[in-house]
């Protein structure tokens, strides 16, 4: 791991722990949930990174992949619990962190809870350190609250321009995962806390999407959306992108067409809103951890010390 590599991290994590501090005044009841998506992602640009998925928003029991769609109206509603999740990548190298922000103190420990279980995973992962280990941190830290990890959503190892790169790290004790912390990596820490069961469950809706190249395939649909792919790979390559980034270029029914047409020949993959499957309440906190050959740890999305 180089130390361009290191620094391009540590930039990408500095812009986004920043932006979210800056986003916690933003959060108010009735703000539309698209101008605070698009205030970030503008913000990202402006500090130098580029988003390395489009902004998730998931509030209450909405636990994650919710991303304003084109001429969106949701608003923030009274009392809610609101995640605000979002990746930032510098010459392709990722930072993904989250923070949950309350507007009613009823919500006050379920959001504790999920932070405390990600300071202390991040306290406990070290190299060497079990990723089964970490996630009985967690499930034990959210439990001691009187909440629930979810079972089905986890951490991740990161690689560039790839955010799950393969290495999972569950919220509680997996006995199945056998993975450790390995110096030269980067990783995504992310209990979720719950009021509900602790599963979540993908609904109906698609909001974000990641192409995945295929020439063979590609070749098989028509001329528009062969172009509609091109315009959104030069960009995107495959990391995660929105429709309403490129309705400015096509029309919002074309990108429909043709997203619906890439998943079903295997040219992208969805990531539906995942919703709590007992409807409670979710919180979560994120950190993107390195690793460094010398075996520093760095929380690359700590603001704790920043500077720029
Ligand atoms: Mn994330
Ligand atoms: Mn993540």
């Amino acid at each position: 791991m180089g130390q361009e590599e290191i620094e391009s991290y540590v930039k990408a994590g500095q812009i986004a722990c920043k932006i979210l501090r800056d986003s916690t005044k933003i959060v108010r009841p009735g703000a539309k949930v698209i101008e605070i998506a698009e205030q970030i992602e503008k913000r990202i640009a402006e500090l130098g990174g580029e988003p390395a998925f489009p902004v998730n928003i998931s509030i209450n029991d909405v636990a994650a992949h919710y991303t304003p769609e084109a001429g969106d109206t949701l608003t923030v509603p009274e009392g809610a619990v609101v995640k605000i999740d979002i990746g930032v990548h510098v010459n392709g190298y990722i930072a993904d962190t989250a923070i949950t922000v309350t507007l009613d103190d009823r919500y006050n420990m379920l959001c504790e809870a999920a932070k405390t279980a990600l300071e202390k995973a991040v306290e406990a992962a070290n190299i060497g350190t079990k990723f089964s280990e970490v996630g009985h941190i967690v499930e034990s830290v959210i439990k001691s609250y009187g909440f629930k990890p979810i079972y089905n959503l986890s951490g991740h190892s990161l690689d560039r321009f790839s955010i799950h790169a393969g290495e999972v790290i569950p919220n509680y004790r997996d006995r199945l995962v056998f993975g450790s912390f390995k110096p030269g990596r980067a990783y995504a820490i992310e209990p979720f806390a719950t009021s509900g069961d602790g599963y979540v469950t993908e609904s109906r809706k698609t909001l974000i999407y990641a192409l995945r190249p295929n020439p063979k395939k590609l070749s098989k649909l028509g001329q528009e959306l062969q172009t509609v792919f091109n315009t959104i790979y030069n960009d995107r390559k495959t990391l995660p992108f929105a429709l309403r980034w490129y309705t400015n270029r096509f029309s919002l029914e074309l990108l429909e067409k043709a997203v619906k047409a890439f998943v079903q020949s295997g040219l992208a993959i969805a990531y539906p809103v995942l919703v709590e499957r007992g409807r409670g309440m979710v919180a979560q906190f994120e950190h993107t951890v390195l690793f460094t050959d010398r075996g520093e740890k760095i929380v690359t999305t700590s603001c704790s010390t920043e500077a720029a």
